[in-house]
């Protein structure tokens, strides 16, 4: 988490307008953990909520490198995949057996800056990462839910345009879903040429029409 403000990251502000009132007083500059959870403070001081890795849409990798930023990082913590950067089964069974206050550096998202003790690519982190905080409460749950949908459709509808077939497109989904051991990436000229083309398609949606496919209101 890093220590700014916006509530949303920049891309998915196109399409979604959260009320302004979720953004809590205290932002992570302030981390409350880290000085209420005394069992746990060190955890929380050094890594805040960073110990897990979030899915990245394939438009919002392109979107890092239409800003000169890689996305491309850690293969042990993520795969490169048409939908974008999905955490590998290793990784993801590596965080998921380890309770989350007892988690540590080797439990990193791969865009976490341990000097700093920052995001990276705050501009860009994920809706995940966007809504969370850690007094939560079912508003922001919802709008988080309502990002990973437009995340995982925009994310689809961009293969879709490429030429995927729909089967290809699903075994993405169920990647996602349950990564599979062992999951080949693609190379980074393959995905880099995706992701920037699923940028491209995904920058010329409006709102209205990203609402209508996901049936939101
Ligand atoms: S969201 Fe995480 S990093 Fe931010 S204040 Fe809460 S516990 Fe700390
Ligand atoms: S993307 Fe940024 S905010 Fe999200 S887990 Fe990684 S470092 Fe933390």
């Amino acid at each position: 988490m890093s220590n700014e403000k916006p509530l949303i990251n920049e891309v998915l502000s196109r399409w979604l307008e959260p009320p302004q009132d979720l953004v809590p007083d205290l932002d992570c500059v302030a981390c409350t953990l880290s000085t209420e959870d005394r069992a746990h403070a060190q955890r929380w001081r050094d890594f805040k909520c960073c110990a897990f890795q979030p899915f990245f849409a394939n438009f919002l990798c392109g979107a890092m490198l239409e800003a000169g930023i890689s996305p491309f990082v850690d293969s042990q913590r993520v795969s490169l995949q048409p939908l974008g950067l999905i955490p590998t089964r290793d990784f993801r069974d590596r965080c998921e057996k380890t309770p989350d206050a007892l988690r540590d550096k080797t439990h990193l998202c791969a865009f976490y800056q341990r000097d700093t003790r920052q995001c990276s690519v705050w501009k860009f982190r994920p809706g995940e990462c966007s809504f969370y905080f850690c007094k939560s409460n079912t508003r922001r749950e919802t709008w988080s839910t309502r990002a990973f949908a437009v995340e995982n459709g925009l994310a689809q509808m961009a293969l879709a345009q490429q030429g995927f077939s729909p089967a290809r497109i699903a075994e993405q989904v169920d990647f996602l879903n349950s990564p599979p051991l062992g999951l080949p990436s693609l190379t980074r000229a393959e995905a880099e040429e995706i992701y920037r083309a699923a940028w491209t398609f995904a920058k010329a949606q409006d709102a209205l029409s990203v609402a209508s496919w996901l049936r939101q209101g």
